[in-house]
C-alpha cells in the first residue's frame, strides 16, 4: 500500500494504482498482467434448433503491476533471448573460423556454419529460458500465477467466468 491509501476517498482506486504482485511500487497501464478468462458459452443452432456448435467466449482482465513485476515474470523469456544472441555470436565466430582455417570447402564450411549456429541459438535459448525460470524471485515479488486472486478475476469468476488455461506466455 503506497501513503495514497491513507486518505479514503481514493481507496478503490488504490486497487488499481498498486502493483499487485509486490505491493511495493505503483502499477503502470503499460506494465498490467492479462489475466484470460473463458466462459458464457454459447450454443450456434441452425434455423432448426440444433446445435452445431458451443462457442466460448473470450475476454481478458488486467491485474496491475508494476514494471519491475514484469521484468521479473519475464526474465525466462528476456533471458533466452540472450542465449539465442550469444548462440548466433558462437556460431559466427566457429563458422568464420571454418571458413578460413578449415579444410573444408566453402559450401561445407557454410552448412556446418548454419547448422551449428541453430543449433548453438536453439540450445542456448533453452538455456537461458530455463535459468531465468529457476532463478528465485527477489524477495517480496510473487509470481505471475499470483495474478488470479486479483479482485478483478474474482468478480468475473462470480459471473461465471474462468480463468483459461491458456495464458499468453509472453506477458
Ligand atoms: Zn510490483
Amino acid at each position: 500500500m503506497n501513503s495514497q491509501s491513507l486518505s479514503p476517498s481514493s481507496s478503490s482506486s488504490d486497487l488499481h494504482h498498486d502493483c499487485w504482485f509486490c505491493d511495493h511500487f505503483s502499477a503502470q497501464p503499460s506494465a498490467s498482467l492479462p489475466v484470460m478468462l473463458e466462459g458464457h458459452s454459447q450454443d450456434i443452432r441452425d434455423l432448426l434448433g440444433n446445435r452445431l456448435a458451443i462457442k466460448y467466449q473470450r475476454t481478458s482482465v488486467s491485474v496491475p503491476r508494476c514494471p519491475r513485476c514484469k521484468s521479473v515474470h519475464e526474465r525466462g523469456r528476456r533471458y533466452g533471448e540472450v542465449g539465442i544472441g550469444i548462440g548466433f555470436l558462437l556460431g559466427l565466430v566457429g563458422g568464420i573460423g571454418r571458413i578460413f582455417y578449415g579444410d573444408l570447402s566453402l559450401w561445407k564450411a557454410l552448412g556446418l556454419f548454419l547448422l551449428f549456429t541453430i543449433l548453438d541459438m536453439l540450445i542456448l535459448y533453452g538455456l537461458g529460458a530455463f535459468v531465468g525460470w529457476i532463478l528465485p524471485r527477489p524477495k517480496g515479488v510473487l509470481g505471475r500465477r499470483h495474478g488470479v486472486t486479483h479482485p478483478a478475476v474474482g468478480e468475473m469468476k462470480i459471473q461465471g467466468w474462468v480463468v483459461s488455461n491458456n495464458q499468453d506466455p509472453e506477458q
